[in-house]
C-alpha cells in the first residue's frame, strides 16, 4: 500500500515536474536567458526572487518540498549556470539548518546541477551518445535523492524525472537556440539595411557635390547629423605650404578666426595630430581634451569643449583630410559614435577622390582656355616687334606677376639682349636687376632647365637694397632644338604662390611663346628676302617703288612735304678697276650703313642700282633736304673704308627733288635724276637740287 501511494505521489509528483518544466521553458524571457546574456545586476536579481520563492514555499508547503526541489534545481542550475548553482546550494544548507527545512539536498541538487547540467562538455561525457549522456547524469542526479526506504524504486523514479525534465529543456533549449540564432540573422539584416540606407543617403548628399570645398562641407554637415552634435570640421593639405594642414571646413564654430588659429599652430602632416598618431581606420575618442591639455586643441578648450572625436581619412593610402567632432560634455563620445563615424569615413576617400578630379579637370580646363586666348592674341601678328611686345603684355597678365622681360638670343654674337620688358622698377637697382634676369637666363638656356619659384635664394635677395624680390620665373623660349632666349618675371615684396598645376602652364605658354616668336622671325625673314637688298641689306628698288607710291599718296593726301634723293657713287668704275669688285663691294655695304645711320626713323632709304643709292624724306622739303645732302657728302668724303691695309676714300654726287602737287612718281623720280646728272656735270661730290619751271 505504502509502495502504491508512493507511486501515485512520485507520479504525481512527476506530472507537476514536466508542467512546471514546460511553463518555465516557454516563458520566453527566462528561456532566452538560458542562451542569450543577460547582466549580472538582472541575474542576481532573478536569483533572489527564486530563493525567496523556494523558501517560502518549502516553508508553507513541507508536504510538497520535493516539486520545489525541482523548479529550484530547474530554475537556478538551467537557468543561471554554475556559478549561481553553487552559491544557491550553500545558501540552501544554511536555511535548511536555520528553518529545519530539508532542504540540505536542495542545495546540493543546486550545485551538482549547476555544475554538471550546464557543462555537460566538461565532464568529459562529449564523445558520449547525448541520450546516454542524460541517462548517466539523471542517476548521478537521482542518487542524490534518495527521499524513501525503498532506494530501488526511488532510485528508479527520480531516474525517469529527471531523464524527462533533461529531455524536454535538451529539446527546448534547442529550439531556443535556434529561434536565437534567426534572431540574431535578422538583427544583422537589419543593421545591414540600416546601414546601406545610410551609405545611400551619405553617397547620394555627396555626389551631388563637385569642388573639394563642398565636398568637405557635405562630409561634415552629413557626419554631424548621424553623431547628433553640432559642432565638427575638417583638416587637409594647406594650399600654401605643402607639408602642413589646413582648416577647411568648420561647422558651429567661427570658421575665419578657427584658419587663422591654425595657421599659428601649424599641424604638420605626418606627425601628431592633437596628440594621436593616426593610422588608416584609426578613430579616436578623447574624453577630456582639459585633461589631454594637448596645444593643439587649446582653442577648443577654451571655448568650452571637453570632449572629441577624430578620425584620419586615408586616399590611396595617404593622408587626405582628418575630420574632428566636438561636445561640451565630458566622454561624450562612446563606441555607438565610432560605429555612426566609420560610415562616413568608408565613402568619403572616393568623394574627395571625385572633387579633387573635378577640381584638376576644371583647372585644366581654365589653362586651357587661357592658354587658347593667349596663344590667339600672340598669333594674332606676324609683326615681331608687336609679337615681343605682346608677350610681355601676357606673361604679365597671365603669371599675375609685377614685372616681365623678354630677351632674345642675337643671332651675331649669340648674346641675350632684353627686347621687351614690362613693370620694371626704374631705380639705380634697375642695371642690376636686368644684369641679373641675363645671367639667370643664359645659364637655364645653357643647363635647358626652367626657374619657377616662390623663394628666390637669400644670397641673390641680399643683393638689393631696394627691390624685395620673393617669387621669380625664368624660363627658356626653345623651339625644336632652336633656342630662341628666355622669358623673365618677378614679383616682389609678397609671394607669387606658384602651384604644381601653374608651372606645367607656364611651360606650356612659354612653348607658344617660342613658336609664335619664330613664326615672326621667320616671317620677317622671308619678308627681308623680298625687300632687302642681299649685299647692302638696304631695302631693294621695287620696295622702294612701292615705298614712294605710298609716301607720295601721303604727302597728297595730308599735304605735307616730300623729297627724294638720288646718289652715285663718283668715278667707281675706275675706283673698281683699280681696287678689284670685292673692295668696291666693301665701299657700298659702308655707304649702306653711313646712309641707314645718318637717315631718320621715317626716313627709307634703299639701293635703287648698282652704285646708286636713294633715300625718301618724307616731312621735309627743298631748304632742308639741300643741307641734308650737302651734309651727306661731307659725311662720305671723310669716311674711310678699311681694306686689308688699304685706308680709302669715295665722294658721291647726289640729286634731290621735292614733290610738287601734279607730279606723278615717274617724274620725281626723273627730276632727281635730273638734278643728280647736274651734280655730275658741275664736278661730283655736291649736291643739287631739281628747279621746276
Ligand atoms: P660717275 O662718276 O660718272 O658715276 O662715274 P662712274 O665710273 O661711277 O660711272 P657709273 O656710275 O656709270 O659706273 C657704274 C659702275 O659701278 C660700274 C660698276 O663697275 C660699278 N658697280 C655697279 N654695281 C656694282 C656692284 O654691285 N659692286 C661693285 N663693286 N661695283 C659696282
Ligand atoms: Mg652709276
Ligand atoms: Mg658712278
Amino acid at each position: 500500500m505504502g509502495e502504491i501511494n508512493l507511486f501515485v505521489q512520485a507520479i504525481l509528483q512527476l506530472s507537476i515536474f514536466i508542467s512546471i518544466t514546460y511553463i518555465v521553458i516557454n516563458l520566453r524571457p527566462l528561456s532566452k536567458g538560458m542562451i542569450t546574456n543577460i547582466s549580472t545586476k538582472d541575474k542576481l536579481f532573478f536569483n533572489l526572487i527564486i530563493i525567496v520563492i523556494i523558501v517560502v514555499g518549502t516553508y508553507l508547503f513541507k508536504g510538497y518540498n520535493i516539486g520545489l526541489h525541482y523548479l529550484a534545481i530547474l530554475l537556478m542550475g538551467r537557468i543561471f549556470g554554475s556559478p549561481y548553482g553553487l552559491i544557491n546550494g550553500v545558501i540552501m544548507a544554511i536555511l535548511s539548518y536555520y528553518l529545519k527545512a530539508n532542504l540540505y539536498p536542495l542545495g546540493l541538487e543546486s550545485v551538482l546541477l549547476g555544475i554538471v547540467i550546464d557543462k555537460y562538455h566538461i565532464i568529459g561525457l562529449d564523445n558520449i551518445e547525448s541520450k546516454l549522456k542524460r541517462l548517466v547524469i539523471s542517476l548521478l542526479l537521482a542518487t542524490v535523492l534518495i527521499f524513501q526506504d525503498n532506494f530501488i524504486l526511488s532510485l528508479f523514479l527520480n531516474t525517469i524525472l529527471f531523464w524527462s525534465i533533461l529531455s524536454v529543456i535538451d529539446v527546448h533549449q534547442r529550439r531556443i537556440k535556434f529561434i536565437c540564432n534567426k534572431e540574431r540573422e535578422l538583427n544583422d539584416i537589419n543593421l545591414t539595411c540600416n546601414s546601406l540606407s545610410g551609405l545611400h543617403d551619405i553617397n547620394k548628399k555627396l555626389s551631388s557635390k563637385f569642388t573639394l570645398e563642398d565636398t568637405y562641407e557635405a562630409l561634415i554637415e552629413i557626419a554631424c547629423q548621424k553623431l547628433n552634435v553640432k559642432v565638427g570640421g575638417l583638416l587637409a593639405q594647406s594650399e600654401e605650404e605643402d607639408s602642413y594642414l589646413d582648416l577647411k571646413s568648420l561647422k558651429g564654430l567661427d570658421k575665419d578666426l578657427y584658419r587663422e588659429y591654425w595657421k599659428r599652430v601649424k599641424i604638420k602632416k605626418g606627425e601628431e595630430y592633437f596628440g594621436y598618431h593616426l593610422t588608416e581606420g584609426d578613430i579616436v575618442i578623447i574624453n577630456s581634451l582639459v585633461k589631454d591639455n594637448h596645444s593643439d586643441t587649446k582653442l577648443f578648450v577654451e571655448d568650452g569643449f571637453n570632449s572629441m572625436l577624430l578620425a584620419p581619412i586615408f586616399v590611396e593610402g595617404e593622408l587626405a583630410a582628418i575630420i574632428f567632432f566636438l561636445d561640451q560634455q565630458e566622454s561624450f563620445f562612446n563606441n555607438f559614435h565610432k560605429v555612426a563615424i566609420r560610415t562616413v569615413v568608408e565613402q568619403s576617400p572616393l568623394a574627395i577622390e571625385k572633387a579633387e578630379f573635378f577640381e584638376k579637370m576644371e583647372r585644366n580646363m581654365a589653362g586651357l582656355s587661357t592658354l587658347q586666348r593667349t596663344s590667339n592674341t600672340i598669333n594674332s601678328t606676324l609683326n615681331l616687334d608687336k609679337v615681343i611686345d605682346l608677350t610681355v603684355d601676357v606673361v604679365l597678365g597671365t603669371m599675375g606677376v609685377s614685372m616681365a622681360g623678354l630677351f632674345l638670343l642675337d643671332k651675331h654674337d649669340e648674346k641675350l639682349k632684353l627686347v621687351s620688358s614690362i613693370g620694371v622698377p626704374t631705380n639705380k637697382e634697375t642695371k642690376k636687376l636686368i644684369k641679373l634676369a641675363e645671367k639667370t637666363a643664359s645659364s637655364l638656356i645653357e643647363s635647358n632647365s626652367v626657374l619657377i619659384t616662390d623663394k628666390v635664394s637669400e644670397d641673390i635677395k641680399n643683393q638689393f637694397e631696394t627691390l624685395n624680390l620673393i617669387s621669380a620665373v625664368c624660363i627658356p623660349l626653345k623651339v625644336r632644338d632652336n633656342m630662341l632666349g628666355a622669358i623673365t618675371a618677378a614679383q616682389l615684396d609678397f609671394p607669387r604662390n606658384f602651384k604644381e598645376a601653374d608651372k606645367s602652364f607656364l611651360t606650356t605658354l612659354a612653348n607658344q611663346i617660342a613658336i609664335a616668336i619664330e613664326n615672326a622671325t621667320m616671317y620677317k625673314q622671308m619678308e627681308d628676302l623680298a625687300t632687302r637688298d642681299g649685299l647692302t641689306k638696304l631695302y631693294n628698288h621695287s620696295y622702294f617703288q612701292d615705298a614712294l607710291r605710298e609716301e607720295i599718296a601721303e604727302a597728297k593726301g595730308s599735304n605735307s612735304d616730300l623729297s627724294l634723293m638720288m646718289m652715285d657713287i663718283d668715278n667707281f668704275k675706275e675706283f673698281n678697276d683699280t681696287y678689284g669688285h670685292q673692295v668696291g663691294d666693301r665701299v657700298l655695304k659702308c655707304l649702306a650703313r653711313l646712309l641707314e645711320e645718318e637717315a631718320r626713323e621715317l626716313d627709307i632709304v634703299a639701293r635703287y642700282g648698282g652704285e646708286e643709292f636713294a633715300i625718301i624724306l618724307p616731312k621735309t622739303g627743298g631748304a632742308s633736304v639741300l643741307a641734308i645732302g650737302e651734309r651727306l657728302n661731307d659725311l662720305v668724303r671723310n669716311m674711310i673704308v678699311e681694306y686689308d691695309n688699304l685706308r680709302l676714300k669715295v665722294t658721291i654726287s647726289i640729286g634731290a627733288a621735292c614733290y610738287q602737287a601734279g607730279l606723278s612718281q615717274k617724274e620725281l623720280i626723273s627730276a632727281a635724276d635730273t638734278a643728280l646728272y647736274q651734280a655730275k656735270r658741275r664736278g661730283k661730290d655736291q649736291t643739287c637740287l631739281a628747279e621746276y619751271e
